[in-house]
């Protein structure tokens, strides 16, 4: 049975993303059968596999709404004829999801019971959540059985934790007492900027093992590889950035089977 994973932080700009997609591209490559569900109507994990956002017809939101079972929404994906991630994509139709579940039965559920379906297929489904705590990340938040918070290495770093948190204990009473935080991930680190430094510090001080060890460093092959549509790892997979996302992948599978 998959691991779900919500990739999550109410920030934006912080690496979720990035995170998603090459985490993702990373378990792949350790022969992991992976599906990343983007559930942001910015679409850019669905960008940032391959596939154009605004030529999508089924997306993610489709699924929330019951129109289409969620096996009908994935599309493969692959770099030299090797399996990559599958995706659910996703694009802008998903702002309209707030508004329309809003009267909805059991509107924080579509998600889990879409991934019910499948979760036999994958060992690891990865949620691309968009920066706010609504109603499609609560979706993810019920759906997952852990939480991945990317945390940018700057001076605003723990802001809005301890909200994250208290929505993850809510969630936890009221739907899924099994969610888990799978880690914290110190993103865009330079260790040139002491204020970087400093703020990891904190971090590790403050959530202690819950913090990967593993760090990704501020590397220009990130940003450049969304507008190749590929993962970084099938772009250069030598460049620090594809290192530190196999890293990280490394990390998880030893972490081992879900909770
Ligand atoms: P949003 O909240 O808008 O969904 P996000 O949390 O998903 O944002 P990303 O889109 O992953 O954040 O990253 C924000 C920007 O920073 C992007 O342009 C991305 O390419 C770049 N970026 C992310 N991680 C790194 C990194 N380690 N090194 C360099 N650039 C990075
Ligand atoms: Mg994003």
């Amino acid at each position: 049975m998959a691991k779900v994973i919500a990739v999550t932080n109410q920030k934006g700009g912080v690496g979720k993303t990035t995170t998603s997609v090459n985490l993702a591209a990373a378990l792949a490559v350790a022969e992991q059968r992976v599906l990343v569900v983007d559930n942001d109507p910015q679409g850019n994990a669905t960008m940032g596999l391959g596939y154009d956002k605004r030529a999508q017809e089924v997306t993610t939101y489709q699924v929330l709404m019951g129109e289409v079972p969620i096996q009908e929404a994935v599309l493969p994906t692959e770099a030299n004829s090797a399996r990559g991630p599958d995706l659910v994509p996703g694009n802008s139709d998903l702002s309209g999801a707030e508004v329309e579940l809003v009267d909805q039965d059991s509107r924080e559920r579509r998600l889990r019971r879409a991934l019910a379906d499948i979760q036999d297929d994958y060992d690891y489904i990865l949620i691309d959540c968009p920066p706010s705590l609504n109603l499609l990340t609560v979706n993810a938040l019920v759906a997952a059985h852990s939480v991945l918070i990317p945390i940018q290495t700057e001076y605003y770093a723990l802001e809005g934790l301890s909200q994250l948190m208290e929505v993850i204990q809510k969630i936890r009473r009221r739907s899924n007492p099994q969610l888990r935080i799978e880690g914290l991930l110190l993103t865009m680190f330079d260790n040139r900027n002491n204020l970087a430094n400093q703020v990891s510090e904190e971090v590790r001080s403050h959530f202690g093992r819950k913090v990967y060890e593993t760090m990704i460093p501020r590397n220009v092959r990130l940003g450049e590889a969304p507008s190749y549509g590929m993962p970084v790892i099938y772009y250069d997979a030598l460049c620090r950035g594809a290192r530190s996302y196999m890293d990280l992948a490394n990390e998880i599978m030893d972490l081992g089977v879900p909770a």
